[in-house]
């Protein structure tokens, strides 16, 4: 028997609809150099239409991508809205790229025209001419007109002016109907082997997981709420806060290219969020500011989501218990659109046991099933304890990758099992659903046979009191394979010794899990957005760059 309901289509389209109409009262707040500015959803439906108009004007009339090169900002968001509505699939750059992976990106998913921020013409015009399927720029923001349009147009582009394409342009605008199933977006993996790899998203595929990550279970949106999604709309479509916001109608505060903690702080002061997202570095950046300065307080904000690498214990702590700011942590990857898992505790766990809830990467959401899988590739108990790869499917998991054949990526075809996503990440799923991740597959220290987790190892480190951050990675050991190197970033000023720390983790670990190789260093390498980055570690011991210290062992 069939049910009797209506099948109509879960698009960003109806999305859009909703959130620019039901909510037209809504707004978006953009930082700017010496303030805000303000749109309410009602225009920026009109100008989601204008957008369309101006992009059918300049040829893109089928599913031809539209890239962007753009900060967190309203003229990002409109192009999420009018991009995919419109029938085309809408391509988020990674500005911070290196350029050859940016142009191998561009060229691979064949960007017809590209939306540029003002601000970062200047790099962008240097990998234009490389971009051989891009026929027109338009350059975007308050400083558009003032920016270096001849640098962009010696590549013998078509460049433009948004707000000069969008001027004349019709408020309203006939939107196709597309099929669910149909591509809305594009997103690559940052490729820490090979190439990267395209993950496409359907427009079902973003719906259904824009309505998880509004649960309770994971942000818990409704229209009263003000979203500050600093994670990049180019990175895992800014974990679908965006999307998620416009469903339910919350406002949307954006941080353009003020990243850095003071400006934030300033921002969100002034355009009040009550729920943000970021991963780990920008949390710890924030509180070292929150620490530094008396009197200064973040109350609007209720939930911080933070995820993209293990958020260490002692930031959720400090955040919290200095500061009022409650952290919930998330599981995800491009992959997985991203969000798969967030950790609110279970009912009746309090004090040091909610702690080791926090700790964890979440409970699985619905629309994702997960399972830890052996050696062997069989499934292994959720009890907590067997340790294997976490393997996920659902209807917001990739099942393969955009035109992988012309990809140099040679591990794209082991990343699927039976019809599961292989994540690459090494842990336990409880009888409750919550993942405990121990390791990425290629961070794993194996010592003597064993393993060491080096996520447990930064966590504690980033424990004591004179550590600001900290990366253990595996170096190669004579006897025992491999042996743990820990850098570290110390407090201004702290005189801690490798010593003192090693002692400090003997209270936790087992003697041979203690580091026996130090490096002090002044910041820990981070890739593009914004994560430790363990392979430049790796390189750089290999390449003799840290001054180690020898301690045990
Ligand atoms: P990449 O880090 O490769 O650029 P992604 O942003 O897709 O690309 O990263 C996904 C990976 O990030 C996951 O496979 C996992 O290793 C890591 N990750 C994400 N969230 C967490 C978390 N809460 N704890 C630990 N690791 C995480």
């Amino acid at each position: 028997m069939k049910s009797t309901m209506q099948d109509a289509q879960l698009t960003i389209g109806s999305v859009m609809k909703h959130g620019t109409t039901v909510h037209g009262d809504s707004e978006v707040v953009t930082a700017t150099a010496d303030g805000t500015r303000t749109l309410s959803y009602a225009d920026l439906g009109r100008r989601a239409s204008r957008l369309a108009h101006g992009l059918r004007s300049v040829g893109i009339t089928g599913d031809q991508r539209v890239a962007t090169f753009m900060w967190n900002n309203a003229e990002h968001l409109e192009a999420y809205l009018a991009i995919p509505s419109m029938g085309a699939v809408l391509h988020t750059l990674n500005i911070r790229l290196f350029p050859e992976q940016l142009v191998y990106i561009a060229n691979h998913a064949e960007d017809r025209v590209v939306i540029v921020d003002d601000s970062l013409v200047p790099l962008f015009a240097q990998e234009l001419p490389q971009l051989t399927s891009v026929t027109h720029v338009l350059v975007s923001g308050p400083d558009a007109a003032a920016a270096d349009l001849d640098a962009l147009r010696a590549s013998g582009k078509e460049v433009l002016l948004y707000e000069d394409l969008l001027a004349d342009q019709p408020e309203e605008f006939d939107w196709p109907e597309v099929d669910e199933r149909d591509a809305a977006a594009m997103c690559y993996t940052s490729g820490t082997t090979g190439n990267p790899k395209g993950v496409v998203y359907g427009h079902r595929s973003a719906w259904l997981h824009s309505l998880a990550v509004s649960t309770g279970n994971a942000a818990g949106l409704d229209f009263h709420d003000r979203v500050l999604p600093i994670v990049p709309m180019f990175h895992a479509n800014a974990w679908g806060l965006a999307y998620a916001a416009v469903m339910t109608g919350a406002s949307l505060c954006m941080p353009d290219r003020w990243l850095q903690a003071e400006p934030l702080v300033r921002f969100i002061q002034a355009s009040r969020p009550t729920v943000s997202g970021a991963v780990p570095t920008v949390w710890n950046d924030v509180l070292a500011f929150l620490d530094g300065h008396d009197g200064v307080r973040l109350d609007s904000l209720r939930l911080i989501l933070c995820g993209g690498s293990a958020v260490p214990v002692s930031l959720q702590r400090g955040l919290q218990e200095r500061h009022g700011l409650y952290i919930r942590q998330a599981w995800g990857m491009t992959e997985t659109s991203p969000v798969a898992s967030a950790g609110l505790v279970p009912i009746g766990i309090e004090g040091e046991a909610e702690w080791s809830y926090r700790a964890s990467q979440g409970r699985l959401l619905c629309g994702v099933e997960g399972r830890i899988v052996g050696d062997e590739g069989t499934p292994l108990p959720w009890d907590g304890e067997s340790v294997g790869e976490l393997e996920v499917r659902g209807p917001w998991v990739t099942g393969g990758y955009y035109n992988p054949g012309d990809t140099l990526s040679e591990d794209a075809d082991e990343k699927f099992h039976d019809g599961w996503l292989r994540t690459g990440d090494v842990g336990t799923l409880d009888p409750l659903g919550y993942i405990r991740l121990s390791d990425r597959a290629k961070d794993v220290i194996k010592s003597g046979g064993e393993w060491i987790s080096s996520v447990d190892l930064e966590n504690a480190l980033m424990g004591h009191p004179d550590v600001v951050e900290a990366a253990v990675v595996g170096i190669p050991d004579e006897k025992w394979q491999e042996r743990p190197l820990a850098t570290v970033v110390l407090r201004e000023g702290a005189t801690t010794t490798p010593e003192d720390l090693r002692t400090y983790l003997g209270r936790s670990f087992a003697k041979w899990q203690l580091p026996d190789a130090w490096a002090f260093t002044d910041q820990v390498p981070r890739t593009s957005v914004g994560k430790f980055d363990k392979k430049v570690v790796r390189r750089g011991f290999a390449e003799g760059q840290y001054d180690v210290h020898r301690v045990g062992g």
